[in-house]
């Protein structure tokens, strides 16, 4: 392989430009650091937005899925990976990635675009909890964050006056409040359901706390509920880190973007142990070149960072505790959970009303700080949700009867629950050193499945669902509970190069620092000890702040 050097150093190294990666470079080339952000994603325009392009618009009219499946058939089953935006996920056939025999995992939102998976996301914005971050002290199983609440608070402050968080307080421990806008509403179905579970269960549904705007924030525009965010917002209305950290980050001058660079390894000073660079692959050209600073932030999303860590060192970099590649998580997502039917409730389908982007949330109440313990699992789950007046296009009949009756639709509500997964040690990835994709890059193997705990729980987001919406009056209510549903579909992959204050157990420190190597860091999900049951992306973002602020202050000292 030639590797083309360049002849700058950088202060800082950030590889990845979403969530994490956003943020580490805004915050340091806005406190002067120069830094170059290398990211594998291609920039998007404003003009590349598709919100408002209606099906007709486009070549196949929104009808080609087994079209899109030929090249894309993971990143396809990805509810946001449509004819509108198919092209800013990855090509799985030319980046795959292998599974044990029997185990399947469902790698999505494999974006190669700037701004990474915040340009898709579900915007689902929820602080994690003390006792989130305290499960093992809790329950016994996992390990500790090695950091407290309290320690992620003025983080969680500044990065949500910064990103605009819609939402509702509700004093519930489980899941603290953040500093909000002011809150989308609950349709009249979603405060049926509401006052009845709070007055029949003691169970808090509130509105999504969304990361889209109600109220405008540097020059970006509140919401006006078109409805799809996963294909761009030109008024900028929901937080994608390409039009916000990574844009603040380039207007300083001191941010150099290189896109379309696909981050091999990280390089390493014998003489010092102290990463010097990175390697990357230019996706256009082929070519393979390198970059050098003297820190290097991963930033690649969990599993792309630990990838590169094991394809730096022959046993992974930074891994003398053995633990890289381990305790790998997600949620479980679209596995248990209920809908049913308001028949009652007034209203009439429009097709012109405001499409509101997320619906409620109900917070977890499975075994609670000071609740009781459920009998056949740890830890607990949250439903998001969601109710809609839709047209009766099943309806009997024909000619004007048949009209008639289209425009009589009912309401009906879903919850879908989003469960915890506790982090197992075998469930892991490692280097599958026999395949590479396209760039020549060894791909990662995933060795993933659910467990009891996991299975139980699914059950029981069922039966609990089913019960809340008839507790509310719904009819025909249905349940269901796939505890097969295969690991990858909620798109939270957390953990692989655990964070915790041993360095014989853990890869990082509480700054998501390799304790192995002190220039190192990997600031996104990987670094979880355990991932709650919340979306975990406004947990990522106070984390790199935190971590990055700190890469300063040792900098600064002379530390690094
Ligand atoms: C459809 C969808 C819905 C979601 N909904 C929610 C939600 O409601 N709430 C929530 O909290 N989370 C949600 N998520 C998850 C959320 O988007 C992620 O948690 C978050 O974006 C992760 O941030 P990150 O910085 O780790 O990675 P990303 O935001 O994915 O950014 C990673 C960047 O690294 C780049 N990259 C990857 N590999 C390399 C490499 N080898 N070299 C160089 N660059 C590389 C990628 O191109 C990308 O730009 C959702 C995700 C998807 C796909
Ligand atoms: S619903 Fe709101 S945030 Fe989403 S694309 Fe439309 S205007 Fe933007």
């Amino acid at each position: 392989m030639q590797i083309q050097a360049q002849p700058q150093e950088y202060d800082a190294i950030v590889v990845g430009s979403g969530a994490s990666g956003g943020w580490a470079a805004k915050r340091m080339s806005e406190a002067g650091l120069r830094v170059a952000l290398v990211c594998a994603g291609r920039p998007l325009k404003d003009g590349d937005y598709r919100e408002h392009v209606q099906p007709y618009e486009l070549k196949y009219q929104a009808r080609a899925n087994d079209l899109i499946r030929r090249t894309q058939p993971v990143q396809k089953d990805c509810y946001a990976c449509t004819e509108y935006n198919s092209s800013w996920f990855c090509n799985d056939i030319d980046e795959p990635y292998t599974t044990e025999q029997g185990k399947p995992f469902s790698w999505q939102g494999r974006m190669r675009v700037t701004g990474g998976r915040t340009n898709v996301w579900g915007r689902h914005s929820y602080r994690f909890s003390q006792q989130d971050l305290k499960g093992y002290s809790f329950d016994g199983a996992g390990a500790d964050w090695p950091l407290d609440y309290k320690d992620l608070v003025p983080y969680y402050e500044l990065v949500e006056d910064y990103v605009g968080i819609s939402g509702m307080v509700e004093n519930v421990p489980e899941l603290p409040d953040s500093k909000f806008q002011p809150s989308m509403p609950l349709t009249c179905v979603e405060d049926k359901v509401r006052s009845s579970i709070k007055t029949k269960f003691g169970r808090t549904m509130t509105m999504g706390r969304l990361a889209n705007l109600t109220k405008p924030i540097n020059g970006r525009q509140p919401c006006h509920f078109c409805g799809p965010c996963e294909r761009g917002c030109v008024t900028h209305s929901y937080f994608n880190a390409a039009f916000t950290t990574v844009a603040d980050a380039l207007k300083t001058g001191k941010c150099t973007h290189i896109p379309n660079a696909m981050v091999y390894q990280v390089l390493m000073d014998k003489a010092t142990n102290k990463a010097r660079g990175v390697v990357y692959v230019d996706r256009i050209t082929r070519e393979t070149r390198e970059v050098r600073a003297k820190t290097v932030v991963l930033c690649a999303q969990a599993l792309e960072s630990t990838r590169i860590l094991f394809n730096s060192a022959p046993d992974g970099l930074a891994n003398s505790s053995g633990v890289l590649g381990q305790y790998l998580m997600d949620h479980m997502w679209v596995a248990g959970g209920a809908n049913g039917e308001f028949p009652d409730m007034p209203g009439k389908p429009s097709l012109n009303a405001g499409r509101r982007p997320g619906g409620p949330y109900v917070i977890r109440f499975r075994n609670t700080m000071n609740g009781e313990k459920h009998k056949a699992f740890l830890r607990g789950y949250g439903y998001q949700g969601g109710s809609a007046i839709n047209f009766a296009f099943g309806a009997p009949g024909f000619g004007q009867a048949y009209k008639d009756a289209v425009k009589n639709g009912q309401w009906t509500m879903n919850l879908v629950g989003f469960g915890e997964c506790l982090p197992y040690k075998e469930n892991r990835v490692t280097l599958n050193k026999g395949v590479t994709d396209v760039f020549g890059i060894p791909v990662l193997h995933f060795n993933i499945a659910w467990g009891e705990n996991e299975k139980a729980m699914i059950r029981d987001m069922a039966v609990s669902a089913g019960e809340m919406l008839e507790a509310s009056g719904a009819k025909n209510v249905k349940t269901f509970a796939l505890e097969d549903r295969v690991p990858g579909y909620s798109i939270h992959e957390m953990g692989t190069a655990r964070m915790g204050s041993d360095p014989k157990q853990s890869v990082l420190n509480q700054f998501q620092q390799a304790h192995d190597v002190k220039n190192l860091f990997v600031m996104d999900a990987a670094g979880f000890p355990s991932g709650a049951c919340q979306n975990p992306t406004l947990t990522i973002m106070a984390m790199a702040v935190r971590s990055t602020d700190h890469l300063m202050e040792e900098m600064k000292k002379g530390n690094l």
